[in-house]
Formats: structure tokens, sequence, C-alpha cells
């Protein structure tokens, strides 16, 4: 069973010919609610890949729950760890203009609510998960409470990135970032005082600081993986790319499939590659994931 302690939110989407100014008021198109959060795409990705997955998080007592839930209760994700609290769902107010650059605005909502006292009121949950997925849009506090009951691997995606105990970044295996992540998980490391630039050195500092294993996401560059094997270039599958929003979520999701079905690391990451470029050819991050028999794209050739 996988475990995604994370974040539930609603995605308010509003298409604009341009940004309004401050104090400007704007017409806009789409006004759609769509189901979405870190926690929510990583556990929908996993589950319609065919993994047994269960949320941990929480929705608000407003009508945007329904929303929020709606796409895990589609894929079959069990919920029974996911409170209801008082006050409003988690939710991201996102603009999207015509040269499509993005606005958003992130209200925590419900998930500012799922610290230390909630994670470890799922502690029978999480002891029996053979992988426990977190990301960071829940609260500090939750986050670090996850070492003491994780008995599985700890598959870390500390995306933002915040401040956390380095015991936290160490016992992640992997940690999976992007390069900005990366950057910003080394300064916290006190690593290095100036990023190192190759991604293999990227992924050697973090091992190097003591995390077992570490996915670095490069988008259409793939990715790369270091764990007690050595280091691997992941290839992409190279697809024309329609919309990246989700694509790391679900690449996470399925990275978590193949470790749960007891795949290697580097293997795990072949599949989650073509899984994340899956989700690249449409529009939007849960409605964009793979179910299990779609045809998945195949990866560019793999170096050395
Ligand atoms: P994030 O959005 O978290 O920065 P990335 O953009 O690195 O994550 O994407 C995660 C993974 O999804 C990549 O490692 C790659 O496998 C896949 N992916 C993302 N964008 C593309 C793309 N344009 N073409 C093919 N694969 C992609």
């Amino acid at each position: 069973m996988i475990a995604v302690v994370g974040s539930l939110n609603v995605d308010l989407i509003a298409q604009v010919a341009r940004h309004p100014r401050p104090g400007e008021t704007l017409h806009g198109r789409g006004g759609r609610m769509l189901p979405g959060g870190k926690g929510a795409n990583q556990a929908v990705a996993a589950a319609r890949l065919g993994g047994t997955v269960e949320m941990v998080g929480a929705v608000g007592d407003d009508a945007q729950a329904e929303v929020g839930l709606s796409g895990l209760r589609e894929a079959r994700v069990g919920l029974a760890a996911v409170r209801t609290v008082e006050g409003p769902t988690g939710l991201a107010v996102v603009t999207v203009a015509e040269d499509g650059e993005n606005t958003i605005v992130v209200i925590a909502g419900a998930n500012g609510t799922v610290g230390a006292a909630q994670v470890t009121a799922s502690r029978e949950l999480l002891e029996r998960a053979s992988i426990v997925v977190c990301q960071g849009e829940i609260p500090r506090s939750g986050i670090e409470a996850l070492p003491a009951l994780v008995q599985g691997r700890f598959l870390h995606n500390p995306a933002p990135v915040m401040e956390l105990d380095e015991a936290v970044l160490r016992v992640s295996d992997p940690l999976v970032v992007n390069e900005h992540e990366a950057a910003l998980v080394l300064a916290q490391l006190h690593s290095a005082a100036e990023a190192p630039q190759p991604p293999e050195q990227i992924v050697e500092a973090l091992q190097g600081a003591g995390i077992a294993s570490v996915v670095l996401t490069l988008g259409a560059e793939g990715s790369v993986v270091a764990d007690a094997s050595g280091i691997h270039r992941i290839p992409a599958a190279p697809v024309a790319a329609v919309d990246t929003t989700g694509a790391g979520d679900a690449f996470i999701g399925a990275l978590a499939v193949g470790l749960a079905r007891g795949e290697s690391l580097p293997d795990a990451a072949r599949f989650a590659s073509r899984v994340g470029a899956f989700a690249a050819t449409s529009v939007g991050a849960q409605p964009s994931y793979p179910r299990r028999g779609d045809e998945l794209p195949e990866l560019a050739e793999e170096r050395g």
C-alpha cells in the first residue's frame, strides 16, 4: 500500500487576455473548479496506474471539499484518513494569460491543519505502508512527524521547499527534486557555497550530504537517479507537450507505484518518465493522467 500525506486543493482557473493591474477589473473566461493539490495529484496518479493508495490529509466544511475529493474518489483512493475540518478547503486561484504566463495564489485552508497531531493519528496506516509519499504543501510539523512513523520507503518531494529538520531530508529514500529545489535543499544542508552545475554533480552533492537516494527531474531532459547502484541518466519520452502542469506529480505517483511493485529506483524512474510525458500531452493535472492499460510513450534511447 502507498500512503500519500499531503495537500488537497481546488484549482479555480481563469483565462485572461492579460493579467489585471492592481486595482483593475477585467473579464476572464474559464471559471471551472478542478481537483488539485500536489498530494491529491500524486495519489490519483498512483491509483490510476493500479497502486493501492491511502490519502492522509484534510478538506474544509465547504462545498469545494467535494470538488477536491472528486478525483480521489474516481481513482478509488482510500479516504479514511482525510479529515473534514472547520473552514475552507485548500484553494489555488490561477490566472492564465494569452502569452501563457500564469499567476497563482494558493490558500492553504484545511491543508494547514495537517500537522504533527493529524499525521501521528494516522500512525497505524503509515506503519502499514510500503511507501510513504509527501510533499511541501502541509505544515512543517506534519512532515517532521513522518520519520518516526514510516517503516517502508520514504519518498520525499520537498515542493515547495521549506526549512526542515535535516533528519527529514536525510531519511528521504528517494528525495525527488527539480534543479531549483535541489539548490535550496543543498543550501539547507550547508553543502557547497555555490550549487554544482551538471546534474550528475548535483545528485552526488545530495548523496554526499547523507541522502541515500535521489531523483533529479529535468523536465523534457528526463531525470538523473542516484542510489547505491550508482548514477543513472534516465531519458525523457519525446512527446509534443501541450501542458506540463502536474507532470511532475504524475512522475512521482508512478515512481511510487514502480517502487511498490519491487522495481529498482532506476527502473521505477524509467516507468515514471513515460507517465510524466503522457501527462504533458493533454491539458490539466489530474485529467491528463494515464490509466492502467493506456499506451505510454516510449523513452528516447538511453545513453551509455
Ligand atoms: P517539475 O514540474 O516538478 O519541475 P519536471 O518538469 O522536471 O517536474 O517533470 C517531471 C518529469 O516529467 C520529468 O523528469 C520527465 O520525465 C517528465 N516530463 C516533464 N515535462 C516533459 C516534457 N515536456 N516531455 C517529456 N517528459 C516530460
